[in-house]
């Protein structure tokens, strides 16, 4: 009871370990805001660090990629699929578990993992990250 009750007095005077993300305050509409942000006229509260080797959405390196499907077979969660018509692979992240087994297999490093970790999306077929948003990873 003790024990407890020092562990409470501290807990008074630390700060929160909470992150305010995006906002200190939670915003009436968080897709007006974000859209205010790309115009400049508001800002939000970076998001954590992420830790090194961080399993994030998937970025597809398409030139590397000698389409041979591994990636596609040891999905466990069936978040890959071969596009023939457009000749590439297809990700589909509402269904992927950013389990890594995907990267782990490609002979020719055509899959890694970023750290971004903001998914939602209004799109439930939202792929591989876009190679412009590309962060670099830090291993
Ligand atoms: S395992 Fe790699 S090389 Fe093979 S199809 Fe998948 S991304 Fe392309
Ligand atoms: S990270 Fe795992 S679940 Fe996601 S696409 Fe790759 S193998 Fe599938």
């Amino acid at each position: 009871m003790l024990s407890a009750a020092k562990e409470l007095f501290k807990q008074l005077f630390k700060k929160p370990a909470t992150n305010p993300f995006p906002t200190k305050r939670v915003p009436k509409n968080v897709s007006e805001l974000l859209e205010k942000v790309k115009r400049g006229e508001a800002k939000i509260n970076r998001p954590i660090e992420t830790p090194p080797r961080f399993r994030g959405r998937l970025i597809y390196h398409e030139d590397k990629c000698i389409r041979c499907k591994q990636c596609v077979r040891i999905c466990p969660a069936n978040a890959l699929e071969f596009d023939a018509e457009h000749n590439r692979i297809k990700h589909y992240v509402s269904r992927c578990t950013f389990c890594g087994l995907c990267v782990d297999i490609c002979p020719v490093k055509a899959l890694e993992q970023s750290d971004e970790f903001l998914l939602a999306d209004y799109n439930k077929d939202a792929g591989f990250l876009e190679a412009k948003k590309e962060k670099k990873k830090t291993q």
